[in-house]
Order: C-alpha cells, then structure tokens, then sequence
C-alpha cells in the first residue's frame, strides 16, 4: 500500500487515477477495534473515583486501577477500553507534544491529592496549601495511595506502583513494554475456529527461554478467556492486566536461565472488528451466504488470537495446527505437512514449523477458496480467490511469479520459503498484509477482470511489488520497534516502484512516483507532520505510524540517496544489510552504515540522512545567482509557520543542470548544501539553472525573479528540460504560492508554457493544481472567479480535451491523461466530454452491459449518468451485481457524484449502516461527495451528526477517520468554516479532539483561508 494521504490530498477530481489509496492500500488494513478510543490525549469526561487512582509523585507516574472486569457497571466496556488507554498512555506520554496537555493536568499529583477542598479557600491559602503540599509528596511520600480514607503512605522502599490485575492481586509488571528477560523461542499452535458459533478455541504451547533470573513471565492476550495454563506441566495461576493486554505467571522464587514450557488453553470470540482472528462473508453469485475466518495482526492483534510475546523483536518459530471442517480449506504461513482425521468429522491440518518471525508476520484463514499454482525457483506460488472470481486470479499470479524473480536476483537472497500464497478476501477492510508466506489482499488489489485497464493492473501490481518486497523488508529483516516503521514501509513503497519500473517498464510507474512525491512533500509542509523516525509508545502512536510519512517520505529520501549514491552502490549495501541482519531486528543507523560502508565517494551516509530521519518537513532552498556566483540558503518549508524559530538544518545533496547540459542523467552536478547558506561558484556564464534534477530530492525549490524570469523563457521551448523537471516547476512554483513566497501572477507566467506541453506528468500535475483551486473558489461561492478559472482552464486544456479519444487505449501514459483531462472536462460539463460520455453509456446499457466501456473512462462516463434518474438507478443495480471489485468502486464513485440531494443522503446513510453499500467504502463515499458543490455541506453535518456510530465502525486515528475528517474539511476556505469545524473538533473531547488529522484539518483551512485573502484580488486581476 503507499500513501496515507491519497484520499486527503487527491481533491483534484480530475486526475483520481486509482480508486484506491495507492500508497496506503495496507493502511486501511490497521484499524483498531472501534471501541478503542483515545481518551488519554483528552482529560476524561468520566468519573474516576479517587480510590482507583494511584500517584507515585517522584516519577508523575498515574495508573488507573481497578478498572477491570470485576469493577465494571453498565458502561462497562467504555470503562475497559478508556482504563486500557489511559494506562497505556499516562505511562507512556512524557516524550509526545502532542498529549502533554489535559491528560498531564490530571498528573499534578500535589493539588489533586492532598487539598481537594483548596479550591473554595482564597488564592493566598491554595497557593501556600499547593506550594506545601508539593514539597509534602515530593519530599515526604515516596508512593501514595489515594482513596477515599486520604493518602496512605505505603512502604518507602517501592518504587514502582503496582497496578490491579483482575483477579484483585497485584499485577507484577509496570511497563507497557514487555520485560527482556524471557524469550520465546517456540510456539506450537493448536486452533479450533467454529465460523458457526463465531468463536474459537486455542491452544499454545510456548517454549521460552529465561535470559536472566526472574520470578515473573508476562506476555500479552487481549479478549481471551484463560481455561487452563500450565509451566513445566505444573497448573500455574494467571494474572491479567486487561488495559494493557498484558498477563504474567509468579514464581515464589527465581526462575534460572534456561528454556522452559507454558503452555495455556483458552477460548475467545472472533473480533468483529478487522483486525486479530475475525470472521468475514459475503454472498456468492447463487446468492447464498458464505462465511470465512481469517487474521490481520499487524500491528498489535496477534495477542488477539493467541498469547505471546508481542512484539516485533520478540522473533520466534511457529507451528500451527487448524481444526476445520472438511469442506473448507485452511491455510497458514508454512506449507502444510498433514491432515488427520478427527472423530467428529472434522479434519486437522498440520503447517510446517516456520522460519523464525515476529508474532505480526503469522497468519491462517479458513476458508471456501480455489486457487492456481506456478512455481518459481524452489517456491510454489498460488493465488487463492473464491470461486465466483477464479477468472481473475490469472494476471496476480504471473505479476507475483515475474517480481519474486526480481526480488531474488536484486537482493541475492532466495525467499526462502517454498511456498508464497496470496489470497483476495471479500469484504475486507484492509488493502494488503506481508504475512510471510501468506499475504492477503482486498479483492481490488489482486484480482484482475477481464475488462480490467492497464491502469488497474498498475494499481494490482504495485501492491503485490509492495508486499514481495516485504518478504526481506520486514520479514527476513524486521524493524526493533515501531518508531523505525518506515524501515519496513519507506522500503517496500520505495523496492515497489523500483521492481515495476524494471519489470513492468509498460505501467509507467515513474510518473506515479513522482505523484507520490509531490504527496509526500504537500502533508510534510504542515506542522502536524512529524520525523521520519519518531518515538511511540503507545497503541495509537503505533497506528499514526501508518502514514505518508513513514510510507512516501521514506521511500523519496530512499531514491534521493540512491540517486547521490555511484551506481550499484545502493544494491550493494541493501545486499550487505540484508545479509548481515538476516532474521534479525535492526534500526535506521544499522541501514545507513551498511551503506555507508559500501560508498566510495566522500559522502557519509549516515550523517546525511540522519538529517532527514530526525527533523519534521523538508528544506526550502533559495537561490540567488550572480553571474557566476550562485548563493544557496535553506531554511525549513513549513506552511503556516507563525513565528517558528525553527533552526533545522538538512544535509542536501542539491543537483542541478544549465542549459548546456539538462536531459541526460550524465548532466547532473552536485553541490552538498549541509550549512544555512552556502556560495556555489560556477565555472562559467550559464543562461538558467534548474536545480533538483528529475525531482529526485526530497525539497522545493525557489529562484530569485530573475532566476525565474530565465526558466519561464527556457521553457518556450518544452524539451529542455525532463518532463519530470518540467512538474516540478508547476508543483513547486504552486507551493511557494502558497507560502506566499511568490504571487500568483508569476505562477500563471509559469503556467502560459502549458499549452505547448504534452507530457503527462506536467499536464496532470497542472490539472491538479488548478482543479484544487477551481473547487475552493467554487465553494466559497466565489461565483464569478470560478467561472472565469474554468475559462482558464478551458483555455489552456480546451484543445487537448477535445483531441481525446473515447476508444480502448493501450499506453498507461495516455490514459492516465486523458482520464484525468476528460474527468475535469466532463465535471465542468464541456458539452463534447458529457455527449461523449453519455453515448457511452447508452451503448452499454442497450447491449446489455455487454459493451466495454475503456476501464479508465469508466468512472467518466458513470459519473455523467449518474445525474440522471434512469442512470442512477442502472449504476445502483450494477453495484449491487458486479463481481468485480474494481467495477463496483468505479459504479460506487459515479453514484456518490449526484448532485441530487435526496440521493446524497440517501447514500451516506447506506454506506454508513452498510446495508446495500459496504461499510468499508464510506471514506470513499464521503470523499467523492465533498469534492462537488451539490453535496459537501450535507457530508459535513452528516459526519458530525453521526460522530458516534462512525467511531464505533472505525477506530479514532485510523486512516478511514482520517480520510473522512480530510475529506469533510479540506474544501473549507472561511472563518465561519474555521470556527464551525474547530467547535466541532473541540466537542469530541475523548472521540478525537488530539489526532494528528484534527491539527492537519485545521491547518489546512487556515492555510486556504490565507491564500484565498492573498489572492482573491490577483484573481480578479489576472484571471
Ligand atoms: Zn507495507
């Protein structure tokens, strides 16, 4: 998957190439159960008893106890899931801006603790009673236990205080991390899912090695109901912390190094949500309802279907056995070795023991599917689908056959399993997953139909490259901890585009890339981003690493280093890494010596990108030319600054070409800018400089007015320079507009070239950038400027439009154009683009559906029926019957389109309940509706109205949230807007008052609000 902020920052109606989120088809995949809310980055609305609140003053340490099962009313599971965070993150939060401000108010232990009554005395008391008691805990009570009594003062030689496990015992651990001092090295699962009762029950026999002498094991389980557990054969008590989903064994005396046996017996429901072992159906074609079991464990479900050491670096074999029934087939990482024959008539299948992995990595399924079979190598590779779908396996399996290929003969590793399964699940909330051996899919990231377009298997494509490159990124090779996500994840996006554009050179990935980039650089730009390596703790802190940053950053400062690198010098030190690191766990300085080592030039790899892993944003880079001599300054690209001091400097590899010299890669200088300012000297007179050849650097970058003024006249004539370069201009020159760095006059000087342009990356990235523009204006009612900009628009692509043809096309290149200009042609009802499209439909329709409409057209030609009755109601009994995923996502898209109101709502209603709309494409509902005038206002109070269910449907902070509160708010431009949207934000109070996407919004808005005041008159002007 790759890119958080797909649905985010694609308001350019014109140019949605892919319906899914290209660069985080996986992100979808890590919700969170729907009940967890992130209530410990708000101050709790709840009451908290002072009995079931522990300070421990030296460390300003609060726990939540008591809040287990045993204490639990009514709101019970609320109660349970707030106690879970709140534990987790009120231990765990000191080093986060972010919650350092109402959860820390509840951490004073002085006020709260010893003076409750304060507040009714006058000032000149509470602050002689608050300034005694502070010095009273600091000084005086090394632990204190607060209840209704008063404060206790427990024995002083406890440092740590002990929270209450459920059984009303003393939990023995205090760290949301798991204790090092015991290992697993073996698990031996046994599995019996009943998908009719929709539960299932476990046996795990763990094989775990003490590495210093201990008298406590804890290990994680979340929602398991504990029947029996045994160590070294001896029945042993459990004790559970469920906040933290840990559970720990006591020994009255000191475990000695050694390897031991626990082994537990347990039962638990399957997860309604998406994650852990969750049961899935859907209706087949003869109508009846199927159902399966399958897992997604990353990040932190696998404690959801089995106890274990759940951490990444906590590696370790499994052997899993699954009892199922006979007319279903199981599958898990490891080829199976047997299938026995149970009494009751039902079968067990055995699965080689694995290569040792991260509890993440492991999965199994039980399931009705079919599947083909090729081998490669030493590996037999299989895509599984059900039945209904078998046609459309074909195209996954030979992509997946050509990229294993690749990866093997690239990274001089043989995967080295003998098996590689890749399985499409229907109705599945996630895009894909690298379970080692068994990666599973949505059914539009694998399945190709026999209508499918060039531009659907790019998408196909890309996320089967994506999840092979994480068979050694990630699996052989695995991150210590989530703060170095983006070493599985900047990786994989990064090998993914580099495997296409080898193997696949048809699909035109570059261009993709470069898309991502300019991504990856728009959600840098604001405050709410965050470094590439961050530290996290916390669950949710665990889940918003899923994002752009950890995703498209770290695969653009992966090609820039590539880029700075001789060649082959990059293969060489991923080779060396990968070897050295084989089945270990590693962090970012462990890559970057690697590569460091294998460089032959005068560059330090680790201290250059060390500069681009530790600071948030990117470097702007002025330019200033002097004949000669060139003065070079960077400072951070930050929208919305304020007043930020912010004094980050980067370590760039600053490219640049002239005219003499500009297409070829040979062209291309380097200057490493590591200082503030630097003076690069020119060996002679050059008439332009393009710095930051190809856009391979992960910065933007700003010229003085003459620098400028020389490129606007260089581009008279187009091919001067690569069409990527000629992109970044216009991505660029829109940015610094946005930072008020230049006026929109000299961004529409820059834009007069464009009616010589033909590239596609230049045009879609121009199209873009207007379309944007285009939407604000036509929302903020700016009637007669909007008019005037799609008379621009017309003006500029007006000729191009009309030359498009609506026949089969082949060239990926040239159809991601043409859908992207005839999409905007047709959404400003240019008269040709919606004749067009409705011949289209009329013919498809008249053959019965039989007509092949261009897939890349679809989307076109279904949103210009959907304004109709007649069409909508064709397109609604196509969704409900297509058996092609990437079909129904195109019909979905065109029926959100209507601007008919009573359908909007229609729609938003159905897709939330997920009664004839699957629940899973609400984001994408929500995001198609907000993009046109007719239904964004409804989307937006439909949202607020309907806050509870939605969180209920997806977790606080998972990329579905974020994509809908984007998507809702990113079109405001307004004060009233501001206001409206911050209100409503501050009223979520635990339901999500301090995500990250909350500050993204906001600072979006602002952001708007302040162009549109700058420009509104530049418009008026010049437009
Ligand atoms: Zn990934």
């Amino acid at each position: 998957m790759e890119s958080t902020n797909h649905l985010n920052q694609q308001e350019y109606g014109a140019i949605e190439r892919a319906p899914l989120p290209r660069n985080m088809i996986e992100n979808s995949m890590f919700e969170e159960e729907p009940d967890v809310v992130d209530l410990a980055k708000e101050s709790p609305s709840y009451p908290i008893d002072s009995d079931d609140v522990v300070y421990e003053p030296r460390s300003s340490r609060l726990l939540v106890r008591g809040l287990g099962e045993n204490d639990l009313d009514e709101d019970e599971e609320d109660y349970e899931s707030s106690a879970r965070l709140l534990g987790m993150s009120f231990m765990n939060r000191s080093s986060n801006q972010r919650s350092a401000s109402s959860s820390y108010t509840r951490q004073q232990p002085s006020g709260s603790c010893s003076m409750p009554s304060a507040k009714t005395t006058v000032i000149g008391v509470l602050i002689l009673v608050v300034v005694v008691s502070i010095f009273m805990v600091i000084y005086f009570v090394p632990g204190c236990t607060f209840t209704r009594n008063g404060c206790s003062k427990t024995n002083s030689t406890i440092n740590k205080i002990f929270p209450i496990s459920t059984s009303g015992e003393l939990f023995p651990w205090t760290e949301l991390r798991l204790p090092s001092s015991v290992h697993p090295v073996r698990y031996d699962i046994s599995l019996h899912p009943d998908l009719k009762n929709m539960s299932f029950q476990g046996s795990v026999s763990i094989k775990v090695e003490v590495l210093h002498e201990t008298k406590i094991i804890v290990l994680h389980s979340s929602d398991m109901n504990i029947t029996k557990a045994t160590f070294e054969g001896k029945v042993v008590p459990v004790l559970e912390y469920k906040p933290w989903q840990q559970i720990a064994i006591k020994f009255p005396e000191d475990l000695k190094k050694g390897t031991y046996g626990l082994n537990i017996d347990y039962t638990a429901s399957f997860s309604n949500s998406y994650d852990g072992f969750y049961n899935s159906s859907y209706v087949d074609t003869n109508g009846t309802k199927r159902v399966l079991a399958a897992t997604q464990f990353e990040p932190l479900a696998a404690r959801k279907a089995f106890p274990c050491f759940d951490e990444p670096a906590f590696k370790s074999t499994f052997l899993i056995k699954i009892t199922r029934e006979p007319n279903y087939i199981s599958l898990s990482n490891m080829p199976k070795v047997k299938t026995t024959n149970l009494k009751n008539g039902l079968q067990e299948d055995e699965f080689k023991e694995s290569e040792t992995m991260s509890t993440y990595l492991v999965a199994f399924i039980v399931a009705e599917f079919i599947s083909y079979s090729r081998n490669v190598s030493n590996t037999t590779v299989s895509v599984y689908a059900v039945p209904d779908k078998k046609e459309q396996v074909h195209y996954a399996l030979d992509t997946a056959a050509k990229l294993l290929e690749f990866y093997n003969t690239f990274f001089e590793i043989d995967y080295p399993l003998r098996k590689l399964d890749l399985v499409a699940i229907p109705d599945f909330l996630a895009g894909a997953m690298e379970n080692w051996g068994l990666i599973t899919f949505r059914e539009t990231t694998l399945l190709v139909g026999n209508n499918s377009s060039p531009i659907d298997k790019q998408l196909v494509t890309s996320v089967i490259a994506h999840e092979l490159a994480h068979q050694w990124f990630g699996n052989l090779v695995t991150m210590r901890w989530w703060n170095d996500l983006w070493l599985n994840e900047g990786f994989a996006t990064y090998m993914q585009y580099m495997s296409i554009s080898n193997v696949f050179p048809d699909l035109d990935i570059n261009t993709e890339f470069l898309n991502v980039r300019f991504k990856a650089l728009a959600k840098d730009a604001l405050n709410s981003s965050h470094p590439v390596s961050a530290v996290v703790s916390t669950p949710e802190q665990v889940e918003e690493m899923f994002d752009s940053v950890s995703y498209e950053k770290g695969a653009s400062i992966l090609l820039m280093l590539n880029a700075t690198l001789r060649d082959g010098e990059f293969r060489k030190g991923v080779i060396e890494y990968l070897q050295k690191y084989n089945r270990s766990n590693t962090e970012s300085e462990d890559l970057w010596n690697s590569l460091s080592q294998v460089s032959k030039q005068n560059v330090n790899v680790s201290e250059m990108m060390h500069t681009w892993t530790v600071h948030k944003g990117f470097p702007l880079v002025t330019v200033k030319r002097n004949g000669t001599q060139v003065t070079l300054s960077q400072e951070h690209f930050l929208l919305n600054a304020g007043n930020s001091m912010d004094d980050s400097l980067w370590h760039i590899p600053l490219t640049y070409v002239n005219e003499s010299c500009s297409v070829l890669s040979s062209c291309k200088q380097v200057f490493h800018l590591k200082d503030k300012t630097a003076i690069l000297k020119l060996p002679g007179k050059v008439k332009w400089l393009k710095f930051n050849f190809r856009s391979d650097g992960f910065y933007i970058v700003h010229y003085d007015v003459e620098g400028w003024k020389d490129l606007i006249e260089a581009l008279q004539n187009v091919t001067v320079l690569p069409c990527e370069d000629r992109a970044a201009l216009i991505n660029n020159i829109f940015a610094l507009s946005r930072l008020g760095k230049v006026s929109f006059r000299q961004v529409l000087n820059l834009m007069n070239y464009i009616k010589n342009e033909t590239e596609t990356a230049p045009l879609t990235e121009a199209l873009f950038q207007l379309g944007q523009i285009y939407r604000l204006l036509d929302k903020r009612s700016e009637l007669n400027l909007a008019s005037r900009m799609k008379s621009y628009i017309d003006d500029h692509f007006g000729s191009l439009m009309e030359s498009q043809s609506w026949e089969l096309e082949t060239s990926v290149s040239k159809m991601t154009l043409r859908s992207a200009l005839l999409e905007m042609a047709c959404s400003l009802n240019r008269l040709n683009c919606t004749t067009q499209a409705k011949r289209l439909f009329d013919q498809w329709v008249d053959s019965n559906k039989t007509f092949q409409i261009p897939s890349d057209l679809m989307t076109t030609v279904f949103k210009v029926a959907a304004q109709t009755d007649d069409g909508w109601d064709v397109l609604l009994s196509t969704y409900k019957h297509s058996i092609c995923d990437a079909e129904k996502r195109k019909t979905l898209e065109a029926l959100a389109s209507t601007q008919d109101v009573r359908k909007i709502i229609w729609i938003l209603q159905k897709s939330l309940d997920g009664s004839e709309i699957q629940t899973q494409e609400f984001p994408l509902v929500i995001h198609t509706i907000c993009k046109n005038f007719a239904g964004y206002l409804y989307a937006w109070d439909f949202v607020k109205e309907n806050w509870g269910k939605i969180t209920q449907k997806f977790a606080v902070g998972s990329f579905a949230i974020q994509s809908i509160i984007m998507s809702a708010t990113s079109q405001f431009s307004t004060k009233t807007h501001l206001m409206e949207a911050q209100n409503f934000f501050n009223s979520l109070g635990a339901k999500g008052s301090q995500m990250r996407i909350v500050q993204e919004a906001t600072e979006t808005i602002k952001q708007n609000m302040r162009w549109m005041e700058e420009n509104l008159d530049t418009l008026q002007h010049w437009l």
